[in-house]
């Protein structure tokens, strides 16, 4: 039953995973509607430009085996620090270090087993992880560039001018590198959705509820 649903969810498109992180956005609100499938669109684009770059430089190589050879400080840690809050990796841009919660890529590789074989073997969910923070490696290193769609300017209570950044839009661009570099037919968000399936089984039908109240049913 889980797995059919899980079976559907990964064939929905990019855009329809985009929409969906953008709506988990706090800033959502402040972006006129007309705008949004443009940003998502722009922001897939930006996470693809930059997988057709480490491609080309990459002929016939695997991602998974080229960062694990020392591109990133990869840190394994047994548990997530609070067993309220799932996380699967966590990139901190001054140590520059990729943590990888071992505990949490179990749970997704064991409830993948039957959905999703290509990430039955938890080293293949790992890869797509670390393809997702090496983008955010990348980002914080300006090697890649979002041209200034990622920012939007919003009036603060005291009617002043601020610029904020759209977290959705690394967060959708990194997960399109990710798809693309680790060539797999899936948007990388599910495995937020195999994570969170590990706990209760309901975070499901949450997904499932929002994929079709937005018109994605397939
Ligand atoms: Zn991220």
């Amino acid at each position: 039953m889980e797995d059919s649903r899980i079976i559907a969810m990964r064939g929905y498109d990019d855009i329809s995973w985009g929409l969906l992180m953008f709506s988990k956005d706090p800033m959502k609100k402040k972006i006129p509607e007309e705008n949004v499938r443009s940003i998502i669109e722009h922001a897939l684009n930006a996470g693809y430009a930059a997988a057709e770059v480490w491609l080309s430089e990459h002929a016939g190589e695997s991602f998974g085996e080229w960062i694990r050879s020392g591109k990133l400080k990869i840190v394994l840690n047994e548990k997530t620090q609070s067993p309220h809050y799932a996380l699967l990796s966590i990139f901190e841009e001054k140590s520059e270090r990729v943590t990888l919660f071992q505990d949490s890529i179990s749970r997704v590789s064991a409830a993948a087993s039957e959905s999703v074989p290509e990430l039955e073997e938890s080293e293949d969910v790992s890869s797509l992880i670390l393809a997702h923070e090496y983008f955010h490696y990348m980002e914080y290193h300006k090697m890649v560039g979002f041209g200034g769609y990622d920012m939007f300017a919003v009036k603060t209570i005291f009617g002043m001018k601020r610029t904020l950044k759209l977290i959705a839009y690394s967060e959708i661009a990194a997960n399109a590198f990710a798809k693309k570099v680790c060539a797999v037919n899936f948007f990388p968000a599910l495995l937020d959705v195999l994570l969170l399936s590990t706990f209760d089984k309901a975070n499901i039908d949450k997904y499932e509820l929002w994929f079709k109240a937005n018109g994605f049913d397939n």
